[in-house]
């Protein structure tokens, strides 16, 4: 089908998701993409582009993996789907639940599958009221987490995350979720006012995605888990975006030094070669729920532990492990943060820059801490794209941020070749300010 066709049929039948309508329907699909290869995707045209933000910070192995291809097509063509329901089972998902025990921080040993990291989050925020109702205590049951969170768009998940725009798309949200400012003191302070035994949970991303690739404050989680551990909360760690090697560790948790009650993880589970998710539990709450239990657990996706999702995610931990893709994230996250700190002195355009493995951002100023009127990050990535580079800006709240979260298996050559590209595309926007 010629593009104009493909062009047309997108604005009038394809609701895009996290979109503007109206650019979309003046504009049509920017890109349609054909192919993937590495680091690289193809659109329609053969044109190539660096995928700066591993499409939706989750093509962890990179592009274009026959592998992953051939895994899938094996486990379909055997068996495609069976239920995990009550006593059911399958292999891949028993094989996948026990490589996940094996790679996740200590203590963490049990786990929940579901199709993304939406439904991990509503599944973990429905599982620790479901626990302290089981202990006892019905009332402990509001969710706190952080203002510039992103959980997903399920409508618990909406509701714990502290970006607004995101709670402003829509009217009623999902009862007792609250969210607090970024130190501890604030949580200390948020308990006092509301009282221990509300409060079920504390959720957090060990880095801020979507907000803008935010790092805590040194020592943040560690107090903030022992704030937890002190009035009875429950910890849950939001590695959507973390996990699977993203930030130089397995785990970001990994990176602060904790342990939390309970991870949420997709995207990076399957690279996004298939939809996965899961919620991991502690040993504690796993044995809690068996001694507790007052009956059936009333909570399951008809794709908890999908045969062939849960294959994916074997044959793609796999890859990780095989390539070490973990320490080449931390080594080319540094040279990632090298080429970031050499554009902040060519540009003065360039503020703070940050990675952490490779989840980095670039804050763009007039100067000092002055930011543009109007924000740049749009015209930037809109330079980058032209020139082949795929990242995001983010500016909500008045940020004026590029964030960049590309694949783990990218080298060197690669790194240097975005950085370049960014660099031309700082010096063509840096000259057309007035
Ligand atoms: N949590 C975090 C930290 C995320 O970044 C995302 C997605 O970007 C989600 C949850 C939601 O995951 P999904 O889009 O798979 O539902």
């Amino acid at each position: 089908v010629d593009d104009h066709k493909l062009a047309e049929w997108d604005k009038k039948h394809f609701l895009h998701p996290t979109s503007s309508i109206k650019q979309q329907q003046e504009e049509g699909p920017a890109l349609i993409f054909t192919e993937g290869e590495g680091i690289y995707l193809k659109d329609i045209h053969g044109k190539k582009f660096i995928d700066g933000l591993s499409s939706l910070w989750n093509v962890n192995v990179g592009h274009g993996r026959k592998e992953l291809g051939e895994v899938a097509a094996e486990q379909m063509s055997k068996l495609a789907f069976s239920s995990a329901f009550a006593t059911f089972s399958h292999e891949p998902a028993i094989q996948l639940a026990k490589k996940i025990a094996d790679i996740t921080p200590e203590g963490l040993n049990t786990v929940f599958f579901t199709s993304g990291g939406s439904e991990s989050n509503d599944t973990a925020f429905k599982l620790v009221r479901h626990y302290w109702k089981l202990k006892g205590q019905p009332d402990k049951k509001k969710v706190v987490s952080r203002k510039k969170s992103y959980h997903g768009v399920a409508m618990g998940a909406t509701s714990a995350t502290g970006l607004k725009p995101f709670r402003d798309f829509t009217t009623s949200l999902a009862p007792d979720f609250y969210y607090v400012e970024s130190s501890p003191e604030a949580f200390r302070a948020f308990i006092e006012t509301e009282g221990a035994d509300t409060i079920a949970a504390f959720i957090s991303e060990p880095v801020q995605g979507t907000g803008g690739v935010h790092f805590p404050p040194k020592d943040y989680f560690k107090e903030i888990k022992s704030i937890c551990e002190e009035n009875d909360i429950l910890f849950i760690a939001d590695e959507v975006i973390t996990g699977f090697g993203r930030t130089g560790t397995f785990f970001g948790v990994e990176q602060f030094g904790i342990i939390p009650d309970i991870m949420s993880v997709a995207k990076g589970i399957t690279s996004g070669y298939a939809a996965l998710g899961g919620v991991i539990i502690s040993e504690k709450i796993h044995q809690d729920l068996i001694d507790l239990s007052d009956g059936l657990f009333m909570h399951g996706y008809t794709y908890s532990g999908h045969p062939t999702a849960c294959a994916v995610a074997l044959k793609n931990i796999e890859i990780i492990e095989r390539e070490d893709l973990v320490a080449n994230s931390k080594a080319m996250g540094e040279e990632m943060l090298a080429g970031f700190k050499w554009l902040q002195q060519e540009h003065d355009i360039v503020g703070e820059v940050r990675a952490l493995g490779l989840m980095g951002a670039i804050e763009i100023f007039r100067e000092g801490n002055e930011r543009f009127a109007e924000p740049l990050s749009p015209k930037i990535v809109a330079e980058s794209l032209e020139r082949g580079l795929i990242h995001r800006g983010v500016i909500y709240e008045g940020a004026d941020t590029l964030i960049f979260a590309p694949p783990i298996n990218i080298n060197k050559y690669e790194i240097n070749k975005m950085i370049n590209i960014l660099h031309d595309v700082l010096s063509v926007v840096e000259k057309n300010i007035d």
